[in-house]
Formats: structure tokens, sequence, C-alpha cells
């Protein structure tokens, strides 16, 4: 006998009270408490990047601020499933999309040499106001679900956002840089000291807003750097 039997009789009545669809294709052939089916996860845009030392988003940080290593799990753009899926985590709540996504990262982070002495998960913090708004922070739920595979202890509200900057959209590298520059703040700097520090955030795009949180994490004593986005939007 069949110990988990009673799900196949649950489960068309689980669909439906909990009607889902793909979050990637709106297929409804999913099984439950996925969000993707099995077409989509297959084609799920993976880098690899957590295997290559100086990979694109290493590459990215030459010459910015020194990071030990640098991943994305995915490539970004605008039509894929990723972009369904990173709507789902930021405008529509759905903080089970975001924590499943971090396990993906981090079973590529599990499965890489590359960031194995990592002490720590630090999220991009966002603005108070915004975080308010959207009731999470979309970088502290990767990190749970970064956590969950690697087993790493997770800092929030110690790095902090400060200074509110004005829409990034129309502006170039330097005057972006600029607005970023002292937006961040570490408010108990000794429980940094020491620590390799793996910083997450959802998408990378000019890598400003990693690049100027970091700056503000290597200024303190000791500390070592890398960096770990979700996606990587190539221009
Ligand atoms: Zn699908």
């Amino acid at each position: 006998m069949k110990i988990n039997s009673h799900i196949h009789i649950l489960s068309p009545l689980v669909h439906f009270f909990y009607p889902h669809n793909c979050i990637g294709c709106g297929s409804d052939v999913i099984e439950n408490e996925n969000f993707l089916c099995h077409e989509c996860i297959n084609n799920l845009p993976h880098t690899g990047f957590a295997l290559h030392v100086n990979n694109p988003v290493e590459k990215m940080f030459w010459g910015r601020i020194a990071i030990a290593a640098g991943m994305s799990e995915f490539f970004f753009s605008k039509t894929s499933i990723i972009q369904n899926l990173i709507h789902e985590l930021k405008y529509k709540g759905n903080k089970d999309a975001g924590l499943y996504l971090g396990n993906l990262i981090g079973t590529s982070l599990a499965n890489s040499n590359r960031f194995l002495n990592i002490d720590m998960l630090v999220p991009l913090p966002l603005f108070a106001k915004k975080e308010f708004r959207r009731g999470y922070n979309q970088a502290e739920v990767l990190c749970e679900g970064i956590a969950q595979v690697i087993n790493k202890p997770l800092l929030t509200k110690n790095v902090i956002r400060v200074v509110h900057t004005e829409t990034q959209t129309k502006k170039g590298r330097i005057q972006r840089w600029e607005n970023v520059e002292k937006s961040f703040s570490v408010k108990d700097p000794i429980a940094l000291q020491g620590k390799h520090i793996l910083l997450v955030d959802d998408v990378i795009t000019t890598g400003a807003t990693m690049e100027a949180c970091g700056a503000e994490i290597l200024k303190i004593n000791g500390t070592k750097l890398s960096i770990a986005a979700l996606a990587f939007a190539t221009r």
C-alpha cells in the first residue's frame, strides 16, 4: 500500500479550491505545489556561472569592487519564464515563488566549490518605505530559499538603504553611480567583521546597486564579498 495514496484522491479537490497554472506558459498540466510545468522547468535559462571563474557577472565588477566569486542563476530576458517568476515575487506577493527560485540558486551554490567558505547571506536592502509597501524584501525571500539549501545564516536589517535615489532608467552609468553611491549604510559593522558575505539580489543589470552596497560592506575590516543574483540582464 502506498502511503501517499490519499494525495491522489485529494488532488482534484485541491486543484478546484486552489486552481493554478504554470507561471511560465499558463498550462494547467502541472503538479500540485509546482510553479512551472515540466516543459518550462526544462527551458529555464540557467547560466551555469556558479562553476566558472571569470564568468560575466565577475567580469562586470572588475575594476569596480573586489569580489571573491559572483554568479547569476539565470539569464534575464523580458519574455522569459524568469520574467514571469520575478513578477510573481515582486508584484504579486508570491513568496513561495521566491523560495523556489532561492532553492535553485542554493543548489547551484552547493554544487560549486567556489562558494564553500561563505559565512552569511545578506539580502540587498530595499528602502524601508518600499519594503513596507511590498510587505517584504524580495532579495530576503531569495536568501531564505538559498539558506534552505546551503544552511548559512541570514543577516537582515543590518545593511540598510538610506537615501532615496531618483528613478534610474534614463541615466548613464556615472550619474547612476552618483545616485546610489551614498545610499547604503551598515548599522552594526562588528557583526560583519572578518566575515565572507554573500550579497544577494534579484536582477543584476548595470551592477551599480550591488557595487554601491558591496563597497560599503568592503569598508569593514576583514570582510570578503561574493555576489549572487537570480538573473543577469545582458544589454
Ligand atoms: Zn509551462
